[in-house]
């Protein structure tokens, strides 16, 4: 439901959403960029003045396959052992009350065994909610992270959903018999869902070492590619998601290339690259 007036809003502008195209390479190609999708048994080329990505540097840098592009980012690149994934519970239980707070932290009397979480975060449906379920019951959603999502397998989940519910029972956000559903997912959902390296979720965390001027700007290749996204400043979140897209919009302006129209008569993209030779400057 929330992405539908993001889609209409593209869609009002001449633009199009186009789903289960995932991009599996991206070519500069004189000013522009040559892009490879690649679903199933369906392969389709797309020819673009300038790109926005909006997928992890670690997955933006694997599609441009550039090792000049690799050694501008080596020191800003995060490896695994930086990254966080998350142990994930969507929860339905029977409504016993009405809770005056949706959003909690509970913090744990010890670290959740195989991810050594100390804490884990509750999001709760709102009780006019009657859309996902009765007005008798709650949905819950469930996080704990998981550090090195490369080293951390977890085998056990049903480990983690037990002392999960056995820590909402005690403070008292329902009863034992009350949890009607669950299902859990790990980093290993996270990668095949949303396509990110290790499944690593949330971005990049704003570590103390790293001024905020060192972190990844939406400027990608310093030519016609940006990046936005969570690992790009001001990364991590939703919030810093949203704020780094609006930064490479400004960007793309102070750069002279927020102006998307064509002028009648032009040329199509793919027809001026065509004409030119298929050098590579990366
Ligand atoms: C369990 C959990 C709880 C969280 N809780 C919070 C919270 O409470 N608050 C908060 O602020 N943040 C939270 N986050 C983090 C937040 O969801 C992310 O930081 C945010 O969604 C990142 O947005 P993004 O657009 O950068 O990347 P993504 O959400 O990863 O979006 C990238 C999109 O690109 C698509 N894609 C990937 N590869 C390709 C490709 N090759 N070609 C085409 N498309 C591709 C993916 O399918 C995806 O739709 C949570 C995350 C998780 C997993």
């Amino acid at each position: 439901e929330l992405i539908k007036p993001m889609v209409h809003y593209i869609e009002q502008r001449g633009g199009r959403v186009l789903l289960r195209m995932p991009v599996e390479k991206v070519r500069r190609i004189g000013q522009g960029y040559e892009i490879s999708t690649h679903y199933r048994k369906q392969r389709t080329q797309f020819y673009a003045q300038r790109l926005v990505s909006a997928i992890p540097l670690n997955n933006t840098l694997a599609l441009f396959d550039s090792s000049k592009l690799e050694r501008t980012y080596r020191k800003r690149l995060m490896h695994s052992p930086q990254l966080y994934s998350a142990f994930q519970a969507g929860l339905v239980f029977r409504r016993r009350k009405h809770f005056g707070c949706l959003h909690h932290q509970l913090l744990l009397p010890a670290p959740l065994p195989q991810i050594g979480a100390r804490s884990f975060f509750l999001s709760l449906s709102h009780p006019h909610d009657t859309l996902r379920c009765k007005a008798s019951e709650v949905v819950a959603s469930v996080s704990a992270h998981i550090p090195d999502p490369a080293h951390t397998p977890v085998s056990d989940k049903e480990q983690l959903l037990r002392i999960i519910e056995q820590s909402l029972i005690e403070k008292g956000f329902f009863e034992r018999g009350d949890l009607l559903y669950a299902h859990t997912s790990t980093a290993r959902s996270w990668e095949k869902w949303t396509g990110r390296q290790w499944g690593f979720v949330g971005g990049y965390p704003q570590y103390r070492h790293i001024k905020p001027w060192q972190m990844v700007d939406a400027r990608f290749d310093g030519a016609g590619a940006y990046i936005c996204g969570d690992t790009t400043y001001p990364g991590q979140g939703i919030a810093g998601a949203c704020l780094s897209g609006m930064i490479a919009v400004q960007k793309m302006k102070l750069d002279g290339m927020a102006d998307v129209r064509r002028a009648k008569g032009a040329k199509k993209p793919e027809e001026i690259f065509r004409q030119k030779a298929e050098k590579s400057y990366l």
